[in-house]
């Protein structure tokens, strides 16, 4: 039976203390065998060894057992998009209705991997907004959402296949109006189309799409409203007039490699790089068959180039935040730990690439003050898994392996078989991996 329950209150508002787990805490630190986590309202309370740790004697305490398991924080995605679901060709048509529950859908199946906060980076007919409020009322448990509406592009083709997603704009004025729209309708982020796109048709990757002048705009409209600008950035060029701007992330930034003077930019600015390399990896492995043979091509193109990149940024300090782009052909949601593995290939140390979709994704996300790791006073949003994740970090989107996932101290998946005090569960508490 797990976890093994050494002492059950009834208490709704009862510390909750993890007892001997193995602590990663998500911050670079060296793991820590035989400790203690305790939660009390959502909240962490106490993180570190086991015999500092002083309950107080009033206070109803539940007490799991955890025999030594994997305690990390629950992980943040910087890019995916719930409109997709992995299909072979992700042009495709839905209705709205449709769309809104297969927005939701993706969004509970990655927290049922493990994936406790999103960055969803172009969704559908803004449906995604109405999705976040329903989870946030209680209406459904899932993931936090971090969203950006529709991606702002200029006149292009993209927006024929991928009608819902975006948002045209050309010239500094309609990239102005564009931005205060996402945000006005519910955006926490603007997110910008600053190059061409591997996942259209006659998109050159490398091509610059919008001006100097529209990306600062769009990063002057963000600033006034307290947001942040991601840019979906390939090319060179079009990489480096975003950081000049001032955008916060850049988003694949597969041609990076090509400018050492945009690397040391970023350094010094401290500009995000989101790889996306899982996109390449699953197109590699999968079956293909039924995925555009264009969509194959440019994807292999794109893939040496990409890694190339990261190990550049990463040697060279520039801050990485894991985001899988899940919804891509065969990059399906719910697998996006993958993605810190691929960038272990791309040549980062495990615990780097770890931390990468941790306390390094919270500071990309602004949220750092409250999730990406376990420290007293975070939020507790906690991954526990069977085995180390640092031996392999295939594991982390190992469906065996992941234990239990608590979303700001409620436990919202679990495996099928194991029993926790209905007090900490939450109120559609899903299965692991499903
Ligand atoms: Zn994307």
């Amino acid at each position: 039976m797990f976890p093994r329950i050494l002492k059950s209150v009834n208490a709704m508002n009862a510390l909750v203390v993890f007892q001997n787990v193995t602590l990663i805490d998500g911050t670079g630190c060296e793991p820590l065998p035989e400790a203690t986590v305790a939660v009390r309202d959502g909240k962490i309370v106490y993180a570190g060894k086991a015999k500092r740790w002083q309950p107080s004697l009033q206070e109803d305490i539940l007490n799991l057992e955890l025999g030594g398991k994997y305690l990390l924080p629950g992980l943040i995605d910087c890019h995916v998009h719930l409109s997709g679901s992995g299909e072979p060709d992700s042009r495709f048509k839905t209705d709205d209705g449709s769309m809104t529950l297969k927005i939701l859908n993706n969004a509970r199946r990655n927290l049922a991997a493990g994936i406790t906060t999103l960055r969803d980076l172009g969704g559908w007919n803004e449906l995604e907004f109405a999705v976040r409020g329903s989870i946030q009322r209680g209406e459904f448990t899932g993931p936090r959402l971090v969203l950006a509406g529709r991606f702002i592009s200029i006149s292009e083709s993209g927006a024929d296949h991928y009608e819902g997603m975006y948002r045209i704009a050309d010239g500094v004025e309609q990239v102005r109006k564009a931005a205060r729209e996402q945000i006005k309708h519910g955006a926490d982020l603007v997110k910008l189309g600053v190059t061409g796109a591997v996942l259209v048709e006659d998109g050159v990757p490398g091509a610059t799409h919008f001006n100097s002048d529209e990306i600062s705009v769009a990063v002057e409209e963000a600033a006034k409203f307290g947001r942040r600008v991601a840019a979906h950035a390939h090319g060179i060029d079009g990489i480096r007039k975003a950081v000049l701007a001032g955008v916060h992330s850049i988003e694949h930034g597969t041609y990076l490699y090509q400018g050492k003077d945009v690397i040391e930019e970023m350094v010094r600015r401290g500009t995000f790089l989101v790889p996306t390399l899982k996109t390449g990896h699953d197109l590699g492995k999968g079956n293909t068959s039924k995925v555009p043979a264009w969509i194959v091509e440019k994807m292999r193109e794109t893939q040496e180039a990409a890694k190339k990149s990261v190990r550049l940024a990463y040697q060279a300090g520039v801050p990485i935040a894991m985001g899988s782009d899940a919804a891509t052909p065969l990059n399906y949601h719910g697998e996006n730990g993958l993605e810190v593995y691929c960038m272990q290939q791309a040549g980062m140390k495990p615990m780097d690439a770890l931390v990468s979709s941790t306390l390094t994704a919270a500071k990309a996300l602004n949220l750092d003050s409250r999730i990406g790791s376990i420290e007293e006073g975070k939020l507790a949003d906690i991954l526990i898994l069977d085995a180390d994740p640092l031996e392999d970090l295939k594991r982390l989107a190992d469906k065996k392996l992941i234990r239990a996932v608590f979303l700001e101290g409620k436990l919202v998946a679990r495996q099928p078989a194991d029993s926790y005090p209905r007090t900490i569960l939450a109120r559609d508490c899903l299965t692991v991996g499903q």
